[in-house]
């Protein structure tokens, strides 16, 4: 028999254990981010390629942890989209945008900010409330907030064809992001309700260099031309890439070339140098 003494104490021990584990793990860290908001999103201008003007920028969202540093998304958005936090991060991504931004998109309908949606932002459909909410709320109009996919957010087919499916009844553009790094291929790509495709940066890279994949780069080019679909290309860092683009007639770029994510109003002024006369 144990003595209940020796049993308290085990179960003291255990329980201390725990939540210091939880207080410490990289899941409760961000649950409490979550909840106390910390994240706050950078732009990255969107360039047309024909004009060089800045149409818009990609929101990205970054953390900002209680001592002013600034945690990059590639460490923290796996870990929100496998245990659900994402749903609540895109919400207030959604926000920060409005705030940032809702008073140049409700005086220049020309722009656009497009917004990165995870996996179950798309799966769920809840996305659809929360970004009708925000317009309702601000008066800025569904097709000014463009909304990225990655090819994991099409693997439930039926609920993302649904989800952007109803998001582009509504007005918003829909981009397949990453383009290139999944399966998708021209029969997949076909059914899907789409308006425009991101050509990855691991195809951009290798423009003007004679590697095995700078074949393929060309061939995605192709596929979104066949589909009516307006093409951007991601992660641009040289003149001689730009120069390839836009010899393709690709629509839009972004990148270092031009500029990298920065904070609101330095994007509001970036744009009001760069937009179009
Ligand atoms: P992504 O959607 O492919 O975003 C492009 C990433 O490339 C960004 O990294 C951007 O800062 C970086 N980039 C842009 N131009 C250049 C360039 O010329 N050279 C190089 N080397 N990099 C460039 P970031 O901001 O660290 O975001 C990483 C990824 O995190 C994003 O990749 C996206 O998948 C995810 N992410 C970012 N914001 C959100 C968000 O609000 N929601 C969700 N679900 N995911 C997000
Ligand atoms: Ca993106
Ligand atoms: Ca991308
Ligand atoms: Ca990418």
């Amino acid at each position: 028999l144990i003595p209940i003494g020796v049993l308290l104490s085990v179960l003291m021990v255990g329980l201390v254990m725990w939540s210091l584990r939880r207080r410490l793990s990289p899941l409760g860290e961000l649950e409490i981010a979550v909840r106390k908001r910390e994240f706050i999103v950078h732009y990255q201008p969107i360039i047309e390629l024909a004009s060089g003007n800045c149409i818009g920028a990609e929101a990205l969202v970054r953390w900002m942890r209680p001592d002013g540093s600034l945690v990059l998304p590639d460490l923290f958005v796996p870990l929100a989209e496998d245990s659900g936090l994402i749903l609540a991060i895109t919400d207030q991504v959604i926000d920060e945008v409005i705030k940032d931004l809702g008073v140049l998109l409700v005086n220049d309908r020309s722009v656009h900010v497009a917004v990165n949606l995870g996996a179950d932002d798309i799966r769920t459909g809840r996305i659809i409330d929360v970004l009708q909410q925000a317009l309702a709320r601000s008066g800025v109009e569904a097709a000014q907030i463009w909304l990225e996919a990655t090819e994991r957010g099409f693997i439930n087919v039926l609920p993302a064809r649904l989800t952007l499916g109803n998001a582009r009844a509504l007005g918003h553009a829909v981009v397949i992001d990453d383009f290139g790094t999944g399966y998708s291929s021209l029969s997949h790509l076909q059914s899907l309700p789409l308006d425009a495709l991101k050509i990855d940066k691991t195809f951009i890279d290798t423009i003007g260099t004679d590697s095995a994949i700078s074949s393929v780069t060309p061939h995605i080019i192709g596929m979104a031309r066949t589909l009516f679909l307006k093409i951007v290309a991601e992660g641009v860092e040289t003149e001689e890439q730009a120069e390839y683009l836009r010899r393709q007639k690709v629509d839009y770029a972004q990148g270092w070339l031009y500029a990298m994510p920065m904070p609101a109003a330095a994007f509001i002024a970036f744009h009001r140098q760069n937009r179009s006369a």
